[in-house]
């Protein structure tokens, strides 16, 4: 079935050549020019992903997907940026709020389509995988829920997909990039830093229960994830 992409972007002519381009490659694009008129096309349909330009007129792209990620109904729906601002300050803030990916404008219709492709692909639920647990932290993939001893735990996508990772390939130590590749995907271009970002928001929500201690910083490689506590 073809992917919905709901498609925020004020500028006609750039949304017009975006929602061809869609098309052509086999999706299903509902476009929007603002906000206001991408939360109504909300109401009528939940798209596959959100390709959403981050200089907006009124409420702006980083905005409504900070709204998008604080609503339970939305906070899973995969979010692209589109933006010409590429500085580290603005992909951190992006990344913050939940932001799968960015496409820097001007881009190629090709690229942007392997990146929706490749956002898809990672953000694609695995139902077929049972619930994970260690020491009483349970993950269970096709709820999309973490609990400690039965306890909901309120983590971000992408903390999600970390914590995930990290559950399935325990004891191992990942560099930043491994990381990046296997929690991120390949086609993704973030700085190695961010990382860092969402593995402080890891250890942020595992902190109550005591599980952020299972988040281990290998000094000099990377991280870990171990319930034995000497490095
Ligand atoms: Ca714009």
């Amino acid at each position: 079935m073809a992917k919905t992409i709901l498609l925020v972007e004020d500028e006609a002519a750039i949304r017009e050549m975006i929602e061809s381009a869609l098309a052509h490659a086999g999706f299903n694009p509902l476009p929007a020019a603002d906000a206001a008129e991408a939360e109504r096309v909300m109401k009528q349909t939940r798209p596959d992903l959100i390709l959403l330009d981050w200089m907006l007129p009124g409420v702006s792209g980083i905005e409504l997907a900070r709204r998008l990620r604080r609503d339970i109904s939305t906070r899973e729906l995969p979010i692209i940026m589109l933006t010409a601002r590429c500085e580290e300050p603005d992909r951190v803030s992006g990344l913050e709020a939940g932001v799968d990916d960015y496409v820097g404008k001007p881009f190629s219709v090709r690229e942007l389509i392997a990146r929706i492709q490749a956002v898809l692909r990672r953000t694609a639920p695995r139902s077929e995988t049972g619930p994970m647990e260690i020491e009483g932290l349970i993950l269970d993939p096709s709820s999309h829920r973490v609990t400690a001893e039965g306890t909901p735990i309120k983590v971000g996508p992408t903390e999600f997909r970390m914590l995930r990772f990290f559950m399935g390939n325990r004891e191992r130590v990942f560099t930043r990039s491994q990381l990046l590749d296997n929690v991120w995907g390949d086609n993704v271009y973030v700085e190695e830093r961010t990382v860092d970002v969402h593995i402080r928001r890891l250890r942020k929500a595992l902190a109550p229960f005591g599980y952020d201690k299972l988040v281990q910083t290998v000094h000099g490689t990377g991280y870990r994830f171990s319930t034995q506590t000497d490095s």
